[in-house]
């Protein structure tokens, strides 16, 4: 019997999305960056994504470079997350490029890059509307002049990240604006600007929906390649498998209880106020897994089936139609937040799975 609860990841899927995605943005010009942050630098799945046609792979965590960097000596690999101070020397060891927004932590990988006698790329984002990481853009020919002044590094081009912590759409707009700032950067310096990197998974809508791509030339893609959906409104992309990576979890406890609960409320494990509804009896069941390890608001369960709760250790189900015995496993689909939480949680294990066809939903 295999171990719960786990995620099976299904390769053969992955790979199709996004050799899928890297064909669609090719006729484009536009070249597909696969972002592995959610999958904890696993070597199969960047192996999978290089063999799929992206042209590097990104990570936020320097942690993750360093371990597919074992398994992929010559891979490029971007540091999509602003280098901490702190990392320079290991930034400049593992990754071949870093996405960055502060001169003073170029100033250091440069000086850790000729320490280590190499030479590191240098992305610099933008801010354009979204207010999370970003160089003001009038503040940007500066940086891109004391960048190109620096000793072992290599001035990349320009990037920005929309629709993280604002949810700003990118559209004809603030993509237009990045081309803008491209140019204004090649006519000032007199180079050739090598990446323009438009985005994440939610410029998908814009960068296929036949816009004026302008100088965009790169996408960086994580979501829509590992669950088969744009972002900005969570919907499945043509063709894109959206159950590569399934979560799987076993019943611990199956009894017919009441919906209401008995005594005086007070707060939860977590400091919430229940609300409870009577409905009578229902149906109910455990699962061993919980807060700790998933989102429980980002599990889909298979029909019929219902997520009411979760504490740190219990899942918490309803069953109308299913019968949930003790040693039953149930099969979920998991959302970006549910699929972070169980990769890095140690008590999930991660089975990558042979043969499609085995890892239908529902329970089993
Ligand atoms: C996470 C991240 C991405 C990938 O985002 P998805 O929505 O998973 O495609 C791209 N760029 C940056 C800077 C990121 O942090």
């Amino acid at each position: 019997m295999m171990t719960a609860p786990r995620l099976e990841i299904d390769l053969n899927k992955i790979g199709h999305n996004a050799r899928t995605l890297v064909e669609r943005l090719g006729k484009r010009g536009i070249s597909v960056t696969g972002v592995t942050k959610a999958t904890l630098g696993s070597a199969e799945i960047a192996a999978t994504l290089l063999r799929a046609g992206v042209n590097a792979l990104g990570d936020s965590r320097i942690e993750n470079i360093e371990s597919m960097r074992l398994g992929q000596q010559s891979a490029p690999m971007t540091l999509i997350r602003s280098p901490m101070l702190s990392q320079a020397q290991r930034v400049v060891r593992s990754a071949n490029v870093s996405c960055n927004t502060e001169i003073e932590v170029i100033r250091r990988l440069s000086i850790e890059a000729q320490q280590a006698e190499c030479n590191h790329g240098v992305v610099l984002m933008v801010e354009l509307g979204d207010l999370r990481e970003g160089i003001m853009p009038d503040d940007l020919l500066d940086c891109v002049r004391e960048t190109l002044s620096l000793p072992n590094i290599d001035f990349k081009g320009i990037g920005t990240n929309l629709a993280c912590r604002s949810g700003v759409a990118p559209d004809a707009r603030n993509m237009a604006m990045l081309t803008e700032l491209a140019e204004q950067i090649e006519t000032t310096f007199d180079l050739k600007i090598g990446t323009v990197s438009g985005g994440n998974s939610a410029n998908l809508e814009w960068a296929l929906s036949g816009a004026e791509i302008g100088r965009i030339n790169n996408l960086r893609l994580g979501e829509a390649i590992l669950l088969g959906c744009e972002t900005l409104h969570r919907q499945p992309l043509d063709g894109l498998y959206t159950d590569a990576i399934t979560l799987v979890a076993e019943v611990i406890e199956a009894k017919i209880k009441p919906t209401l609960p008995s005594g005086q409320i007070a707060q939860n494990a977590f400091g919430e106020t229940a609300v409870v509804a009577d409905r009578g009896q229902v149906t109910q069941a455990i699962l061993a897994i919980g807060r700790q390890d998933i989102d429980p608001d980002g599990l889909q369960a298979p029909p019929g089936i219902a997520v009411m709760g979760a504490s740190s250790d219990h899942l918490i189900l309803e069953s109308d139609r299913f019968e949930l015995a003790v040693g039953a496993e149930v099969v979920f689909q998991l959302n970006y937040s549910a699929l972070v939480r169980a990769m890095t949680s140690p008590f999930v294990s991660k089975v990558i799975a042979t043969a499609s066809g085995d890892n239908s939903c529902g329970a089993v």
